[in-house]
């Protein structure tokens, strides 16, 4: 551990840890982050690299991170795992994007989250505890299924999905229009409706399936960044698994969403567009203090406009960065460090009450990456529009952070529309009807419309 940030044997070329919240990291911690920086120095920045062009998925970096533990980051202790907290998943996220590969940053997220699904109901379920034991020794990757074809970026609401209860357990069928690591991953976590849930989509289950037991076709999988991670359709076809494969109990969808799955998906996919934009003001450190302009005998650094845009950069940077991490740190607090052994009491649970600051840290991150790597590329001016100097394809890695549900149009409107009118007012769902707009349209109906609609809905009651 040094003050020092090292690349390899030489000092880090781009911000030092000054600019970093060093302070929010055990020892222990920052040994990890030092490892990481290693990682990414040795390895995973080159096959970032790879992954980009050639549309692959990251499998050597996970190897990597298998190798020296990561996989288990979350896991307990009792099984293995480092038993880490909040903070440190963050800090892992953010380290790979930044100094590795944008691309396992985001599989890294989605492996993180669903382990944080799992260990919220390892309790006495072996098939979990299973794969839990032999995380980084067999590398197991594992993805969460959710968005849904019917539905787009409301992944909370699977309509093309069901499960049914069957003798030897359950059948499950799931269509994903989108799965990161899909085809790849180890274990998937998937949401589906509960069996019986009777047209109530509130009421889901979630259920664990091996990597053998999905339809994926990798070979679909294009975007415009984020190319490794391979966030292709998958299918769960009428597939038969035993009883222990469910998460939780029936019906615990819902909760495991706000308690597991959105909290860390939220932190971490932030974490990865924080960890982006300090990519980006990184390599506007290393570019323009060394480009020259011989006629004005300046660096492109000197211009007090580029010192502006980097000093901003920083400043917004560091702002989203310091809410993710305040928000890791509270969700710390509330779980003895992130101690999986609260929940063997399942009505426990303490992180759900910060989803909408969890939903307003996402919104800032996903929107700062934008700004930030718009200003990086117009500091590093033509060289930076060319792939070589790396920014160019951390621009278009950032892009996704916007659109990725929870999109940043619908968590803007969650935190206004709670904010305005209640949370019940957001009605995931679609359960509850608006009397305002109901009654505005049936006023602009006359007698004879009225009299058809009141025939129509009687025939349907
Ligand atoms: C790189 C990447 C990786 C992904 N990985 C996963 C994964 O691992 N697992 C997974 O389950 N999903 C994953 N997704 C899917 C993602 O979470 C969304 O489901 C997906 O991006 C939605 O795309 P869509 O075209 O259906 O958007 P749509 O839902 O059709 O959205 C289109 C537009 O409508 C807006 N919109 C939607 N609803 C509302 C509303 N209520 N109010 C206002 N505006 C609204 C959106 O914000 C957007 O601007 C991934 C997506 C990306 C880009």
């Amino acid at each position: 551990m040094s003050d020092t940030k090292k690349w390899g044997s030489e000092e880090f070329w781009g911000l030092g840890y000054e600019f970093d919240p060093q302070w929010l990291l055990t020892p222990q911690q920052r040994a990890l982050q030092d490892k990481l920086i290693d990682l990414c120095q040795s390895d995973m920045r080159e096959n970032a690299i790879e992954s980009d062009k050639h549309l692959l998925f990251p499998r050597k970096n996970f190897q990597l991170l298998a190798e020296n533990g990561f996989l288990g980051l979350l896991v307990s202790k009792e099984f293995g795992g480092m038993g880490q907290n909040h903070v440190c998943a963050a800090m892992a996220v953010e380290t790979i994007a930044r100094y590795g590969c944008p691309s396992t940053a985001m599989c890294y997220t989605m492996h993180l989250s669903a382990v944080a699904a799992a260990m919220l109901r390892h309790h006495g379920n072996e098939a979990i505890l299973d794969i839990m034991r032999r995380i980084d020794k067999d590398c197991l990757v594992g993805t969460l299924s959710y968005s849904d074809p019917e539905t787009g970026s409301h992944f909370w609401y699977p309509i093309s999905s069901s499960a049914e209860r069957v003798e030897d357990g359950w059948k499950v069928s799931k269509k994903a229009s989108w799965t990161t690591s899909g085809g790849f991953a180890d274990w998937y976590i998937v949401q589906t409706t509960s069996p019986d849930f009777g047209g109530d989509y509130s009421n889901l289950s979630c259920f664990l399936i091996l990597g053998d037991e999905i339809e994926a076709d990798p070979a679909s999988w294009d975007g415009l960044g984020l190319r490794g991670n391979q966030s292709g359709p998958i299918k769960v076809d009428n597939l038969v698994i035993p009883e222990n494969r469910l998460i939780g109990t029936v019906g615990d969808g819902a909760s495991s969403n706000d308690e597991a799955v959105d909290p860390f998906f939220l932190l971490c996919s932030s974490s990865c567009w924080n960890g982006i934009a300090m990519a980006m003001i990184d390599i506007t450190k290393a570019h323009t203090t060394r480009k020259k302009h011989v006629d004005v005998g300046m660096r492109v650094c000197d211009y007090p406009t580029i010192q502006d845009y980097v000093g901003e950069a920083i400043i917004d940077t560091n702002g989203s960065r310091a809410f993710a991490f305040q928000m890791a740190k509270a969700m710390d607090d509330v779980t003895n460090g992130c101690d999986w052994s609260i929940h063997e009491d399942p009505s426990v649970l303490p992180r759900a009450d910060y989803l909408p600051w969890m939903w307003q840290v996402k919104f800032a991150a996903a929107k700062n990456v934008t700004y930030v790597s718009d200003k990086m590329l117009h500091a590093c001016g033509g060289t930076g529009y060319k792939p070589e100097l790396g920014i160019e394809r951390y621009l278009r890695d950032g892009k996704a952070g916007w659109v990725m549900g929870p999109t940043n149009e619908v968590l803007r409107q969650f935190v206004g529309k709670y904010a305005l009118l209640g949370f019940d007012s957001l009605d995931y769902w679609n359960q509850s009807v608006n009397e305002r707009v109901l009654a505005n349209e049936i006023k602009k109906l006359d007698k004879d419309a009225k009299k058809q609609l009141a025939e129509k809905l009687l025939a349907e009651v």
